[in-house]
């Protein structure tokens, strides 16, 4: 397993197009003709191979991406869906039924928290919330009803990691499904290699990496997905969320230099993490020693691609981390915007923006501090000048003082 390489397993790949070029063709059509009519009943039936009946149900291209994330990710099979949300939401809901328990990290993206705390209780679905390295707790919230442990393989926005193998270990006593949400670690980190049963990914951040669509991809065994595609009781067929071809297309393409930008992304952020925390600024990123969980990340990495490219920094109030973003926006050294995985920098205060839906309280006891700005750092070329012009935005608004630091070299 420690031979697995993902990245050669996307560069191997071959897809041509219809008239021999080098990318494979876009199928432009939400639906598709039969010469006989038993052939199209088959095609329905999931029955007829290399057939194709109607877009939601799959297509060329959505089949194309797939299978290169399935490669990323050492599964049997993939299924992409227009989001993330798309993805995380068709795999719990196609794995859970009323009465169904599920245990996730309190620190989860705002949105899948939403989902388990507000959406899912609809339907009968309770979550608990809990420490994700806190494995007493873990077990102690275990029911019989209970059927997932949910977790990110690094979370958003704190930046801790889960113990997969010890999660995987749990799961694998009490009968679980353990479901990794692995959006900020692609090629990093794979969770299958530690026992992980379905990975997910927001396909929106580092694996597109140009912000110009979302979307999204599990990856599990081909009778999970088979499941999850099923015209009668499938999840993600019956929800709908389907990809359209051409973004799809254009995901595949951007996917194959996906080794290349984590690589930069991750030397790019140590740079800074590392150099800041010498300034006595409060950072937090696993690369760096002083993160409570560099060193189960660093048994856990692929080692090549680092430690990714988010990192936080402590501003002390929300008003000192607004005035501090604005002042590097202007100053070109990145975008006050959500999201990640940017060939720019991309800054925002993560308790008013992407976890504004977990409550205040909540925030406050998880380590969301209200001056907590979540940095993705971009492909920047020449990082010491990042380096340097960030430094004096700090200064200026007076993040970092002048007397606890004395050069600025
Ligand atoms: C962005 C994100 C999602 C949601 O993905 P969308 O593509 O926006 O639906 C889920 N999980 C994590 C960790 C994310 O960063």
């Amino acid at each position: 397993m420690e031979n697995f390489n993902a990245a050669n397993e996307i560069q191997d790949l071959q897809y041509f197009g219809e008239f021999g070029g080098v990318n494979p063709s876009i199928s432009d059509s939400s639906t598709y003709t039969f010469l006989s009519a038993k052939t199209m009943f088959d095609t329905f039936e999931g029955n007829a191979e290399g057939c194709y009946l109607y877009s939601r149900h799959s297509s060329p291209m959505n089949l194309y991406l797939a299978q290169a994330l399935a490669k990323m990710e050492n599964t049997e099979s993939a299924n992409v869906t227009a989001s993330g949300m798309g993805a995380i939401t068709s795999v719990l809901m196609q794995v859970c039924k009323s009465g169904d328990h599920i245990i996730s990290s309190r620190t989860i993206y705002g949105g899948t928290y939403a989902f388990l705390k507000n959406f899912m209780p609809q339907f009968n679905v309770e979550t608990s919330f809990v420490d994700i390295n806190n494995f007493e707790s873990i077990e102690n919230a275990i029911t019989p009803n209970t059927k997932v442990i949910y977790c990110e393989s690094v979370s958003n926005p704190l930046l801790e990691v889960a113990d997969l193998r010890k999660l995987s270990e749990i799961c694998k006593k009490h009968n679980l499904k353990l479901i990794v949400d692995n959006t900020f670690s692609p090629l990093s980190i794979s969770p299958t290699v530690f026992g992980a049963d379905v990975v997910i990914h927001s396909l929106t951040k580092f694996i597109n990496g140009s912000s110009d669509t979302v979307g999204g991809v599990y990856c599990a065994t081909q009778a999970f997905i088979d499941d999850t595609k099923n015209v009668n009781s499938g999840a993600c067929m019956l929800l709908g969320p389907t990809m359209d071809s051409l973004r799809s297309s254009s995901i595949l393409k951007n996917l194959r230099t996906l080794h290349i930008r984590i690589k930069q992304h991750s030397h790019n952020a140590m740079y800074l993490a590392e150099r800041f925390e010498k300034d006595g600024l409060k950072i937090s990123y696993p690369g760096l020693p002083s993160h409570k969980n560099h060193e189960l990340m660093k048994s856990m990495i692929h080692e090549e691609y680092g430690y990714g490219g988010l990192l936080t920094l402590d501003a002390g109030t929300t008003e000192k981390a607004n005035e501090l973003m604005e002042l590097m926006q202007a100053e070109n050294l990145g975008y006050l915007a959500v999201s990640l995985g940017f060939y720019k920098t991309l800054f925002s205060c993560s308790g008013k923006s992407t976890s504004s839906e977990i409550p205040e309280e909540e925030r406050a006891s998880i380590g969301i501090s209200d001056g907590l700005i979540r940095f993705s750092i971009g492909l920047d070329h020449d990082i010491k000048r990042t380096y340097h012009k960030m430094k004096e935005c700090m200064l200026k608004v007076g993040v970092l003082n002048h007397h606890e630091n004395i050069s600025i070299s």
